[in-house]
């Protein structure tokens, strides 16, 4: 974390769990245990069924509201899609694009996930947008040209302005929901590439300003090693975001 020069963002992604009633006694019990957080951005990905409830229940607390997707383009002919602008409209903060199950379960590409971006934004959200490597493809040695090249497609076309909006995370995919976590000189090293990259685009201020999360089994007991590497701005968490101890435990090595 560097939190002179970038938000430090810890991000829960409920993925397909929590009807809006268990979420919301879910969220009751983080509003006790997290009310104090103030060094960094807590943030809850939803399904997009919950965001309703969910906004209504963090009313006036510190925690903001993001969804796992949305469309590509803006309206139209797209039956049970949502776009940008009815998430913005609902009090959406953030949106994770490109997740690594939707780019596996749902056919998503860099392409794809780069027009999101850029609806995301002109909506006013902020795009939480996820890279990452399989093990086979780390086996082999490509990731840091994986990810560089996942890094510059997903932000092709995206102004300097816009830049600060962005949050990019590192979801190595052979650590997500495997309990493999990365280790934290894992994590930094491409969490440094993707700013390196950044850098090279966009310029040293840029790349200084975005916040670069790790994603990939983080949890209460590793979360706070995760935190401490330098280039690790936060976290997005999947499995230990549905229990409260647990998230909250997470929030707290994010606060320090
Ligand atoms: C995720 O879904 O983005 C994720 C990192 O999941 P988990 O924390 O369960 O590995």
């Amino acid at each position: 974390m560097n939190r002179r020069y970038r938000k430090t963002i810890i991000a829960g992604n409920w993925k397909m769990n929590k009807t809006a009633t268990e979420g919301k006694a879910l969220l009751d019990e983080l509003k006790q245990t997290i009310a104090r957080v103030k060094w960094c951005e807590v943030v809850v990905c939803v399904p997009f069924v919950d965001i309703p409830m969910a906004i209504r229940a963090l009313k006036d607390t510190r925690i903001a509201v993001g969804a796992q997707n949305l469309h590509q383009e803006q309206s139209g002919a797209y039956t049970g899609e949502v776009s940008a602008s009815m998430l913005k409209d609902l009090g959406v903060k953030y949106v994770i694009i490109g997740h690594s199950e939707r780019r596996q379960y749902f056919g998503e590409t860099d392409s794809t996930v780069n027009k999101k971006i850029h609806v995301a934004l002109e909506a006013g959200l902020h795009p939480i947008v996820c890279v990452g490597e399989t093990l086979e493809q780390r086996e082999s040695g490509i990731t840091a040209e994986l990810i560089t090249m996942q890094v510059k497609a997903a932000l092709a076309g995206v102004p300097a302005e816009k830049i600060r909006s962005i949050v990019i995370a590192y979801e190595p995919i052979w650590a997500i929901g495997t309990c493999k976590t990365a280790t934290a000189e894992q994590a930094n090293e491409v969490c440094e590439l993707i700013r390196a990259t950044i850098r090279k685009i966009y310029g040293a201020r840029a790349a200084r300003a975005v916040t670069i999360q790790y994603g990939g089994s983080m949890n209460a007991k590793n979360a706070q090693e995760l935190l401490a590497q330098p280039d690790v701005d936060g976290g997005l968490i999947g499995g230990a975001s549905l229990k409260a101890p647990d998230f909250t435990t997470i929030v707290e090595a994010a606060n320090q």
